[in-house]
């Protein structure tokens, strides 16, 4: 891969702008993750398609903490229902802190599911049996979301059992009013080890990313929950994911979020992408300062606001192929080994962030072994936004700093006019009216001069 490290560049550029932001402190109020390294950072990023990019400490195993929770919450409202859910636990912005006594006047339910209350009454409603325990299931579900198998960090499971009275007294004081259908000493406990399962950030990029795609883990393929229970889990993420900055973070960022106290910290671009940080730095409110600001900084540089540009474009790349497939290719041997390397990527529609990103990565599949030049068909794009044409522009030049060319066929200038293309990509990009004379030219660059 080398045009799609443009993508990766990006994420970097971000880490680095970040890394130095020293405000903030671990939590320490469950010992154990006083003890994280100030310093790790991590982002991740996954496509639609799959494609994860990391920068930074991407691979650093920390707990999930309260980012479980909306996973959770989305197996309960498997089982359960909607309707049966919200029976027990509400889906209001409580305004107020994670840890809060946040409970309806009058029945006694916690307001949301994204907070301590409310996630200690969603754990509980996971059905509970011999054969299939709900820390077992719970387990298995967060391990789904993620595309492998989770498991629990001891330690600070032990650290959050041994400290944990808050959410104990949490506990009994819901199902004091009635609105705990179990014993909430085992609600508690299994709250507590789905907080200490153990993740890295990009794990958290592909959970979100199951999340934007409907339920269907982009990276596996499983279908791990229904496309309404997705748009369920991401409604209240984007409402109440953020504690008491959730309409702040909503209105500057625009994306579906939840933050837990160890640092992590994820956000869906529904039909985008998923996005996750992990820095165990915690403002005020318990979210992460550094990824705060690094998945804001994100979700502006690529567009991703919802309420900005919430559309989807179709099929982008329509062909990923080599020259010597091509209708017209002539069938001699010399000629039909050189077209073998060269690449032919065929796109349509309008470019934007997300489209690029196909386009480039269409790149990096296409030519045969070992890749050559490459030709671009553009003729049936309508149109490349500025977020598109930057990426284009960066992952073409990367393309050429890794040895292989490129030559577009591009009547309407889609890239952008030949001097800007120059500037942009650091090379004159060679232009073609159609398919096979580009063909015919990147074979021709293989065969050499003699
Ligand atoms: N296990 C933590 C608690 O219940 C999670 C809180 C959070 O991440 O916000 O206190």
């Amino acid at each position: 891969m080398s045009a799609s490290e443009a993508v990766t560049d990006t994420l970097r550029e971000l880490h680095g702008r970040f890394a130095g932001v020293r405000e903030g402190q671990p939590a320490d109020y469950i010992p154990e993750l006083a003890r994280a390294v100030s310093d790790d950072f991590g982002l991740a990023l996954v496509s639609m398609d799959g494609h994860a990019y990391g920068a930074g400490a991407a691979d650093t195993p920390f707990t999930l903490q309260s980012v479980s929770k909306p996973f959770v919450y989305a197996l309960a409202l498997t089982a359960l229902g909607l309707d049966e859910v919200t029976r027990w636990v509400g889906a209001e912005p409580s305004g107020e802190a994670f840890n809060a006594i946040s409970l309806e006047h009058g029945t006694g339910r916690p307001a949301n599911a994204m907070v301590n209350a409310g996630a200690i009454v969603t754990t509980a409603l996971v059905p509970d049996t011999r054969e299939a325990p709900a820390f077992q299931s719970i387990l298995t579900c967060l391990s789904r979301f993620a595309g492998r198998k989770l498991d629990v960090d001891e330690g600070v499971y032990g650290s959050e059992a041994a400290t944990g009275d808050r959410n104990r007294a949490l506990a009994y004081l819901i199902r004091s009013t009635g609105a705990l259908p179990v014993d909430p000493v085992a609600a508690v406990d299994t709250y507590f080890r789905q907080c200490a399962v153990r993740v890295t950030a990009l794990d958290l990029a592909v959970m979100a990313a199951t999340l934007a795609h409907g339920g269907v883990n982009p990276v596996t393929g499983e279908r791990v929950v229904s496309p309404e229970v997705a748009a369920q889990v991401l409604a209240v993420m984007a409402t109440c994911g953020m504690y008491d900055s959730s309409g702040d973070w909503l209105l500057r960022v625009g994306l579906p979020a939840k933050s837990g106290v160890s640092g992590g910290l994820i956000a869906a671009g529904p039909a985008r992408f998923g996005l996750a940080a992990y820095s165990p730095l915690l403002d005020a409110a318990g979210t992460s300062v550094r990824g705060h600001a690094a998945l804001a900084a994100l979700s502006e540089r690529f567009g991703l606001h919802l309420m900005r540009n919430p559309a989807l474009p179709g099929s982008t790349v329509t062909l990923v192929t080599t020259a010597d497939v091509l209708p017209s290719a002539p069938s001699g041997p010399h000629s039909r080994a050189l077209r073998e390397r060269v690449g032919v990527v065929a796109a349509q529609g309008a470019l934007d962030f997300t489209a690029a990103e196909r386009v480039l990565h269409a790149l990096d599949e296409s030519g045969g072994e070992p890749p050559g030049p490459v030709v671009l068909d553009l003729r049936e794009v309508t149109g490349a936004d500025s977020v598109a044409l930057s990426l284009l522009h960066a992952g073409l030049s990367r393309l050429a700093r890794d040895g292989r060319s490129a030559a577009v066929v591009d009547p309407g200038d889609r890239l952008g006019p030949p001097d800007l293309v120059r500037e942009r990509t650091g090379q004159d990009l060679p232009r073609f009216g159609s398919v096979e004379e580009a063909a015919e030219h990147c074979a021709q660059t293989l065969a050499g001069p003699g």
